[in-house]
């Protein structure tokens, strides 16, 4: 198992290779043996109530443990698998093995937690979606409220009316509905008061500079504020230090997440944490 964790110095699927016809049949190729072959592993980046320090769930993000490249980020092939359409395979084996780590955590008297997992927009367009959640919810005896689904705004605006029935759909169900890289998207603070959202999370980029960059202060603070309006809970991704995270809490913004307390770990890493972060004293 692939231990390390620093971003790979090599990109050998995006940067360095230009997207022809004979690259993408490779990629493809390698993609489907990956699957066969149990390439692909879930590592969990723990999420956290910036009020209370409690950890209350964690994303699950994908990662390629390839034979000989070692440890892939999702980044380098994420892209490639949305444009081959392997992603609704890739997907649907994110799903299974998530609400399988729920059932086992379940059986291991682990915790109620809240696992997040990310969704392309080709998984929202697959009209067998909605039954497969279902089916495999009841097959691991998993409920839907353990789990929360992270949308993009980009894949919502590529058909909102068949979005927002789906996430209604979904909603109704128990799950969690979250907005990612919340502000990096065309859709605008109002176009979330037509969508069917319990959570918002504010891109990193604005979480970056929060100690420098009035501006981004400004528009981090009229996020929550909306959000809160809104009855939409925040949270912050890409928190990597202690005054980032000071500030944020004292905006009101609900949950956290990022390096300042943890990178995304191996499942049994993620299950040997804290339930509850840091006490003041031993910040990391
Ligand atoms: P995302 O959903 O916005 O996930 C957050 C990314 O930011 C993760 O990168 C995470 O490791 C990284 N991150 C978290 N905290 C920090 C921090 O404090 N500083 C910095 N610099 N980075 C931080 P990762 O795991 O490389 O994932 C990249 C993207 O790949 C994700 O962005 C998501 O869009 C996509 N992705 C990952 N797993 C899946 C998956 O299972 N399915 C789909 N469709 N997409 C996935
Ligand atoms: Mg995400
Ligand atoms: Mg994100
Ligand atoms: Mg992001």
């Amino acid at each position: 198992q692939a231990k390390s964790q620093g971003k790979n110095q090599f990109s050998f699927y995006t940067e360095k290779m230009k997207i022809n016809t004979h690259n993408l049949i490779k990629a493809e190729e390698d993609l489907s043996q990956a699957l066969q072959e149990h390439e692909f592993e879930l590592y969990f980046q723990p999420q956290f109530n910036l009020k209370t320090n409690h950890v209350l769930g964690a994303e699950a993000l994908i990662r390629w443990n390839h034979p000989e490249k070692g440890l892939i980020f999702p980044d380098e092939f994420i892209p490639l698998a949305e444009t081959t359409g392997q992603i609704v395979e890739l997907g649907y084996w994110v799903l299974e093995n998530s609400i399988q780590y729920l059932a086992s955590r379940k059986q291991e008297g682990r915790p109620d937690i809240l696992l997040h997992i990310n969704l392309s927009s080709k998984q929202l367009s697959d009209p067998h979606f909605v039954t497969l959640v279902q089916d495999l919810l009841a097959q691991y005896h998993v409920p839907a409220t353990s789990l929360g689904f992270e949308v993009t705004e980009t894949s919502i605006l590529e058909d909102v009316t068949l979005a927002r029935s789906l996430l209604q759909t979904f909603k109704d169900m128990g799950i969690c509905i979250a907005i990612d890289d919340f502000g990096t998207g065309y859709s605008s603070l109002s176009q979330l008061k037509n969508l069917p959202v319990d959570l918002v999370k504010i891109d990193r980029s604005f979480v970056m500079d929060l100690e420098k960059d009035p501006d981004d202060r400004e528009i981090v603070e009229a996020i929550i504020a909306m959000a809160h309006k809104l009855n939409i809970k925040v949270l912050a991704e890409g928190i990597e230090t202690r005054e980032q995270w000071t500030m944020l809490a004292a905006f009101e913004c609900d949950l956290g997440q990022g390096f300042y307390v943890s990178k995304a770990v191996i499942a049994e890493e993620f299950n040997q944490g804290q339930p509850i972060v840091h006490q003041d004293e031993s910040l990391p």
